[in-house]
């Protein structure tokens, strides 16, 4: 399943400030609603659709990553493991209430999910992972070992040893007080998180003995992870709902994961450009020869031609890494240099003597072969 551009999705443009982003998801999430369009799968996909565009463009640091590396920079990937099927509704009301509280927004206000109580949401977790270019051009399949908050086995996530929790006496479970205040503008009702459940709603009576009532334990966990081709030293890459579990039967956080790319010895990267340097002698360059390049996966033979100058660059089409958003591949680029010998026995030096004045050593500058700033715009263009 390929997801939609997220600007797209907003119907706004990729230069859009914050305030354009926040109306235009505030639309969006009226007209497709739930209450508004109950038991309508359409509107539900379309309206988490918008609330996950909304969640990446919203926050700055995302949006950047967004826009440098597309849907696998914020947890989208394709066909990986990552952010799974985005956010659930949980998540969207959450996170995102203060655009449905407030003015302008009142028909949804019965609605009992929105309501005042807190939702709490676990910590995200952060890990990085070291990368091969191997790894890197096809994509890889990692399982990391992490310490995180799981939700407590014995009470089920619960906090309570009898896995019952009880309606908060102070707010009614609504999650809120509300106190009348007399003020010279007449009665002024305010509302503060209720203090008696911290938000939740709910209390815990007995304490369950594992987790003190916490609903959280520590453990040890291994998490497979989808990594797609094409990433870059420094990217990251989340994975929605891995990260540390909430108290009491929260939503978990997110797991973030820091790509830390090993340097190859023979192969620099560009981008999705790989570079080789390579060394031939002076006879090989007069008379041809073939030679043997590394690639990511294998060796290939590649001709040289005679005459071949030092400073060419043979360009060996696809054999780059893949495009972390499926653009296309990358080129190898192989530079040839000519290696002048050092040290020459005096026979060799008779010989080279005879050829110093012959007229076909004569450098021409002249000829067809690009020069360095011919090959460097090519390169670049
Ligand atoms: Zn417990
Ligand atoms: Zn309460």
């Amino acid at each position: 399943m390929s997801k939609r551009d997220y600007y797209e999705v907003l119907g706004i443009s990729k230069g859009a400030s914050d305030d354009e982003i926040k109306k235009a998801y505030r639309k969006l999430a009226i007209k497709y609603h739930p209450d508004k369009n109950p038991d309508d799968k359409t509107a539900e996909e379309k309206f988490k659709e918008a609330a996950e565009a909304y969640e990446v463009l919203s926050s700055p640091e995302k949006r950047q990553r967004y826009n440098q590396y597309g849907h696998a920079g914020v947890g989208g990937a394709s066909g990986g493991g990552f952010g799974g099927g985005g956010m659930n509704m949980e998540d969207i009301f959450s996170q995102f209430g203060d655009i449905f509280g407030g003015g302008g927004f009142g028909g949804f206000g019965s609605s009992s999910r929105g309501g005042g109580r807190r939702v709490m949401r676990g910590s995200n977790l952060r890990v990085k992972v070291k990368m091969n270019l191997q790894e890197v051009a096809k994509g890889v399949e990692k399982k990391l070992k992490v310490n995180k908050f799981v939700s407590c086995g014995t009470c089920k996530g619960s906090g309570a040893k009898n896995g019952q929790l009880e309606t908060c006496k102070l707010c009614g479970g609504s999650g809120v007080q509300v106190r009348t205040q007399q003020t010279f503008l007449g009665a002024m009702q305010t509302q503060t998180t209720c203090s008696g459940c911290n938000g939740e709603g709910k209390t815990v009576k007995d304490k369950c003995n594992t987790c003190h009532g916490d609903g959280i334990v520590r453990a040890e966990e291994v998490i497979s992870i989808n990594i797609p081709a094409g990433v870059a030293e420094g990217m990251q890459l989340s994975v929605g709902g891995k990260g540390n579990a909430a108290p009491r039967g929260g939503i978990n956080g997110d797991l973030l994961v820091l790509i830390e790319e090993e340097e190859h010895l023979e192969l620099k990267r560009d981008g999705n450009n790989l570079f080789y340097d390579s060394y031939i002698n002076f006879a090989d360059a007069a008379l041809g020869t073939s030679i043997e390049i590394p690639t990511v996966d294998a060796k290939v033979k590649i001709k040289i031609d005679p005459g071949t100058q030092s400073g060419k660059v043979l360009r060996l089409k696809g054999k780059g890494l893949p495009d972390v958003n499926s653009y296309g591949t990358g080129d190898l680029l192989v530079n040839i240099n000519v290696w002048t010998p050092q040290n020459l026995s005096a026979e060799e030096k008779k010989a080279l003597e005879l050829l110093r004045t012959s007229k076909n050593f004569e450098p021409n500058p002249n000829r067809k072969e690009k020069g360095f700033f011919d090959r460097m715009k090519e390169y670049f263009d």
